[in-house]
């Protein structure tokens, strides 16, 4: 794709995480050559998070990787301000202001701010042994903890949760993860998965306490005593509090536009500003396979959304409809799941899903809607092919283990 747009145009992203980070990579590569600032509140250059509750923390030799070293940045002529947040974005002069003073002009701005966690607001929840886990700084702050023998309790049972509980096991701290709801991953998956992911981690020792939510946190100056809303008290060393995030809007509700749980978008990735867009786990767009506008917290999206949003600032005029894509990894289940269904009206297993071997797809009619996988990661390709071409094969051929996914593409 060739630029359209005046070299003197000025492109800003604002939130230099993997979304950013992605964009003024795309920009570059649609050929962009106006100037590009990147605004980034951490001290950091853009890198992904995946690995930060993951490798980095079951394994404390694991290296911490940048999405690009510096010199990419330079050589891409890409401006870069970071260690300190935008603090103002000022529509009608088109210009944003970086902490106390410092302004930069754009033509068209792009907002990928993603998430800050939401906080615990307990008893004892400022105490020193409470984590939180967004950046590399606290991944490598809660690795520092995981010195084997120590007691950590986790309060949450998502994705995040269950992947801090998994390395700290790795690790072999004892392990106690606090669920309020029935069950695991709840919010995201049916309960026959939440379930395998009980059994899973219980047979891999951490205790899994569902329907249990925290009511404080007691210790003279530092984490030694989590008190459950039974009553019933845990030991602690150590509190990893993974109980979601909450969309970074503010700066985009000061500034007058569409705020929903999320900045709002359409499938351009604009705003209700035709020269502001907004990418990643910030935005809430709307998805043709969800039926719905959705906020997605997924590496695939803050990708692949980030890029769309960068070529239609450069000029191309494509929508952003993608099936939507999570993976997580949990002791040796890799689990991945396709679409963001909130309802379906009949399921089609294939393998065995309670031994971490199969597929389970949520349906509506013969429509498949979701699908999860654990342990088959080259299924979970083909499959996303097949939901994106809207094939709809029987229950008989999804079930059949005889029947390769790549034949019903054709
Ligand atoms: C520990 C962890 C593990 C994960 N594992 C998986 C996984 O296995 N699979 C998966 O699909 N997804 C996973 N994710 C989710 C994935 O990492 C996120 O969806 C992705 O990081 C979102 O990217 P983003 O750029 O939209 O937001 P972020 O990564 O949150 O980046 C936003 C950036 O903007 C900055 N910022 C905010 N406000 C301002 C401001 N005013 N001025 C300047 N900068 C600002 C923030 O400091 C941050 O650096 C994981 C996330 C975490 C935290």
């Amino acid at each position: 794709m060739r630029r359209i747009f005046s070299t003197m145009e000025s492109f800003v992203v604002i939130g230099a995480g993997q979304a950013g980070g992605r964009a003024v990579e795309a920009l570059r590569a649609s050929g962009f050559e106006g100037r590009i600032d990147l605004i980034g509140a951490e001290t950091h250059l853009p890198y992904e998070r995946p690995p930060l509750s993951k490798e980095l923390l079951a394994d404390d030799a694991a290296p911490f990787e940048l999405m690009h070293d510096q010199a990419w940045y330079e050589e891409r002529n890409i401006t870069l301000h970071l260690g300190a947040p935008a603090t103002v974005i000022d529509r009608d002069a088109k210009r944003v202001v970086i902490g106390d003073s410092q302004t930069v002009a754009y033509d068209k701005l792009l907002l990928t701010m993603g998430g800050g966690v939401r906080r615990l607001d307990i008893s004892g929840g400022d105490l020193a042994g409470v984590h939180y886990l967004r950046t590399v700084e606290e991944s490598l702050a809660i690795g520092k903890m995981l010195v084997a023998g120590t007691r950590i309790v986790v309060v949450g049972g998502g994705f995040i949760g269950l992947e801090i509980a998994a390395s700290a096991r790795i690790r072999d701290c004892a392990v106690v993860v606090l669920e309020a709801a029935d069950r695991l991953m709840g919010r995201a998956l049916p309960e026959e998965i939440g379930n395998v992911f009980s059994e899973l981690h219980r047979q891999n020792g951490v205790d899994i306490r569902l329907n249990l939510g925290i009511e404080r946190i007691e210790g003279a100056g530092k984490v030694e005593t989590v008190v459950a809303a039974s009553g019933e008290t845990i030991e602690a060393d150590g509190v990893v509090v993974g109980v979601g995030i909450v969309p970074d809007t503010a700066l985009a509700s000061e500034a007058g536009l569409d705020v929903d749980n999320g900045i709002v978008v359409d499938e351009y990735c604009r705003t209700s500003d035709p020269a502001i867009y907004a990418a990643g786990d910030v935005t809430l767009h709307p998805n043709p396979f969800a039926g719905r506008h959705i906020r997605l917290e997924s590496w695939q999206n803050a990708q692949n959304q980030a890029i769309a949003a960068a070529q239609n600032m450069n000029g191309a005029n494509t929508p952003f409809t993608e099936v939507p894509w999570f993976w997580s990894d949990q002791f040796d289940v890799n689990l991945q799941m396709c679409g963001a269904p909130d309802e379906w009206d009949n399921v089609v297993t294939r393998g065995d899903i309670s031994a971490r071997d199969g597929l389970l797809f949520q349906r509506v009619g013969e429509t498949i809607v979701g699908a999860i996988g654990l342990n088959r990661p080259r299924d979970m390709r083909f499959i996303k092919r097949l939901m994106t071409a809207g094939k709809t094969p029987t229950a008989a051929e999804l079930a059949d283990e005889d029947v390769g996914f790549r034949e019903l593409l054709k």
